[in-house]
């Protein structure tokens, strides 16, 4: 699975020409999912770029309610209802500067689930953590508490995305040993939270600076199912990581 997060970027106009682009370069593409997740204002006009493409897509973030007096928020309801199929919960940025906790993560991801979205449910420990030696400790409680409550049936359709805080959008890219790494400790972890199938079943992405010149070394490692890319999601780079994509997955 490939996932671009456009954050707050692009307007509606640039978000729909975008979507054009990549709809006419990625067409044929049939082997991985492939997201576009654009601000909530472009939606819409991306949705309909994108409606009979091979391209699918996703929000950045949702309110675990269905509607009522909670300003600046949106439904899972209402992304459904735009032909939305997956929500990226719980990034790096909504934790550190909207304060979100892991209960409300795992309430996102209930909610989400229960309407029928896939959640792209984003983990990973800060440079602090990393050089301490928490890192292994800081994902396993984010991941415990993010798939609090939920049954096999739901975990295997939550996407995780391991995001080192200090590689997302700082250039600084893990090495694929450093991100193998992790994921083999996170499937580790579902296999003892569920069993083999779900830790298999479940798609751990990797996130932070992936960029053309480093995905083919992170997405042959045997944990890696794919990526959410943020700053290389915004131009033609994004068309490359599917090819190399393509490239790997038909060998
Ligand atoms: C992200 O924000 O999810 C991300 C991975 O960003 P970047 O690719 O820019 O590091």
């Amino acid at each position: 699975m490939l996932a671009g997060n456009w954050k707050m970027n692009k307007t509606p106009s640039e978000a729909q020409s975008f979507a054009n682009l990549l709809v006419n370069e990625l067409v044929g593409i049939k082997s991985f999912d492939i997201y576009v997740a654009p601000p909530f204002t472009a939606l819409d006009r991306v949705r309909e770029v994108i409606s009979s493409s091979n391209i699918k897509l996703a929000a950045q973030n949702m309110y675990y309610e269905d509607s009522g007096a909670f300003t600046g928020e949106v439904s899972a309801k209402m992304l459904k209802d735009l032909n939305v199929e997956a929500v990226i919960i719980g990034h790096s940025e909504r934790r550190k500067i909207f304060g979100e906790t892991d209960e409300l993560i795992n309430k996102k991801i209930k909610k989400a689930l229960n309407e029928g979205l896939t959640p792209i449910f984003c983990i990973g420990e800060t440079l602090e953590e990393r050089q301490k030696g928490l890192t292994f400790c800081v994902v396993e409680k984010q991941v415990r508490e993010g798939f609090y409550g939920l049954s096999r049936e739901e975990a295997i359709k939550v996407v995780i995305a391991y995001e080192p805080v200090w590689a997302i959008g700082t250039g600084v890219v893990a090495t694929p040993w450093q991100a193998q790494e992790v994921h083999a400790f996170l499937r580790k972890l579902l296999s003892e939270m569920y069993d083999t199938e779900v830790a298999q079943k479940i798609r751990i992405l990797y996130g932070g600076s992936v960029t053309p010149e480093n995905w083919f070394g992170l997405f042959v490692q045997k944990d890696i199912d794919g990526a959410l890319v943020g700053g290389a999601s915004l131009k033609e780079s994004f068309i490359e990581l599917a090819r190399i994509m393509e490239r790997v997955i038909s060998k």
